[in-house]
């Protein structure tokens, strides 16, 4: 079978402290948890109880607020102590209800009941994923009643592309997902699939990882919408929407030139991970929130590095310790890949997971590997991996040392998505990426 990826540039990237593909440890139930009324990318939203209430498993706690809003739930019973705000790292508040743990679970523990979605329309299937709070898992949490309303101008045929693609150690859950309920991702995407009307679905899987795209291809098999299975690289960042499209458009030009039985066009892209396609087959088939998900935690400062199933809203400190506590002092905390990610602001360790937190760490010194900058010794690694051809030397020192405004220097700012790859290959430990996306966002 081919492996398809895009033209130019990247990296192969290797972390051995990120944790194992072994499989997944269920965490302790958090006696308190903190449950954010933002866990998405738009405005929070607005508290339904306060202090003193209780709170049941699953319980809307939290009213959407318009488009970028999702509801919250409670993730544990208990009894609401207080409203808490703290500071992120990007220089944010963000506010949370504390819950502590109390009384007997509705889910946990209790035999799963099935309820049908074959029968209904694609508005009742919307209808139903937009009440339960549902937001892509990843990135920065755009909520699906977001993404269902810009769809409603696509006229194109839509494929579904599930993006199963381990370009990054770090998103060793993504992994340990597929391998573990498969069965529930391959549902997700048919119902996502019938909810958005697309005419294919696409599993674009790693081909390292080629087993887990031939799994979910045969439990897609049971569900009525044609379904393929696209082999791609693993070089970084093929997991990019850009990135992932030219591979999958490589993969369309070829299979256009073959004998065989004819593919619908790929049409309009919808991407899609399998953290939340297993969401979307929760919320349908169990009628139940986001209540957990898969986190990968690890890192050089901590001891037993794993894969854990963890309730939205645990302190990621109680995580690490979970994790046999650290080796030494942490110089840095990161929630995400440390490719990525975002530094918890001060170490914080009682900021929450989120919906979106794919994966923790705790990096020591050594690992972040200081932040003595040197000068420019220009090598030209930064361009050889940048995969959209551009130049991030020059148009750092256009912007650093020449304080170039970005419409004097390059209209290509715009065009570097922030992959990050030109900083890790940099010897000179320059912040390439930051000043490049700042003077693209006009924040130079
Ligand atoms: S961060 Fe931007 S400039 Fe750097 S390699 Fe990626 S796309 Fe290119
Ligand atoms: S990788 Fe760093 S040191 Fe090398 S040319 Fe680019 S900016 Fe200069």
């Amino acid at each position: 079978m081919n492996v398809y990826s895009f033209p130019q540039g990247g990296i192969h990237f290797t972390d051995p402290t990120a944790p194992p593909p072994a499989e997944s440890v269920v965490a302790f139930l958090p006696v308190l948890s903190v449950l954010p009324l933002v866990q998405h990318s738009g405005s929070k939203a607005l508290p339904l109880v306060s202090g003193g209430s209780s709170v049941r498993e699953g319980m809307l706690i939290g009213l959407a607020q318009g488009p970028g809003s999702a509801h919250i739930h409670a993730t544990v019973p208990g009894q609401v102590l207080r409203m808490v705000s703290w500071k992120m790292a990007e220089g944010l508040t963000n506010e949370g209800l504390v819950i502590r743990l109390k009384g007997s679970f509705e889910q946990l523990g209790k035999p799963e009941e099935r309820f049908s979605w074959e029968g209904l329309e694609p508005k009742e299937l919307q209808q139903c994923i937009v009440e339960y709070g549902i937001v892509e898992m990843e990135g920065p949490g755009r909520p699906l009643g977001d993404l269902f309303a810009s769809l409603a101008t696509v006229s194109q045929p839509i494929t579904l592309v599930v993006r199963c693609v381990f370009d990054d150690p770090w998103l060793v859950a993504d992994y340990v997902l597929c391998r573990e309920r498969a069965a529930a991702v391959a549902e997700g995407s048919s119902i996502l699939g019938r909810a958005c009307g697309v005419s294919h679905i696409v599993y674009a899987v790693s081909a390292q990882e080629k087993d887990v795209g031939t799994r979910l291809l045969a439990e897609a098999q049971a569900y009525d919408i044609p379904a393929s299975l696209v082999l791609v690289s693993s070089r970084y960042p093929q997991r990019n929407p850009r990135e992932l499209e030219l591979a999958l458009r490589a993969y369309e030009r070829r299979r256009g030139k073959q004998d065989g039985p004819v593919e619908p066009a790929l049409g309009s892209l919808l991407i899609q991970g399998p953290a939340t396609l297993a969401a979307v087959r929760d919320a349908l088939v169990l009628h139940r929130p986001i209540l957990d998900r898969y986190v990968a935690v690890g890192g050089s400062a901590v001891k037993k590095p794993q894969v854990m199933k963890v309730r939205i809203g645990t302190r990621i400190g109680d995580l690490f310790a979970e994790c046999g506590g650290f080796t030494g002092e942490p110089q840095r905390i990161i929630l995400g890949s440390p490719l990525s990610g975002r530094r918890v602001f001060e170490k914080n360790l009682d900021e929450p997971v989120i919906k979106t937190s794919y994966a923790l760490g705790a990096l020591l010194a050594k690992q972040t590997g200081g932040t003595v900058v040197r000068s420019c010794i220009g090598c030209g690694s930064c361009r050889a991996v940048c995969p959209v051809g551009l130049d991030p030397e020059a148009l750092f020192k256009g912007l650093v040392f020449f304080k170039q405004k970005q419409e004097q220097h390059s209209a290509r700012f715009g065009e570097c998505h922030g992959c990050g790859c030109c900083d890790l290959v940099c010897p000179s430990r320059f912040s390439l990426s930051t000043a490049i996306v700042n003077a693209a966002l006009g924040e130079h």
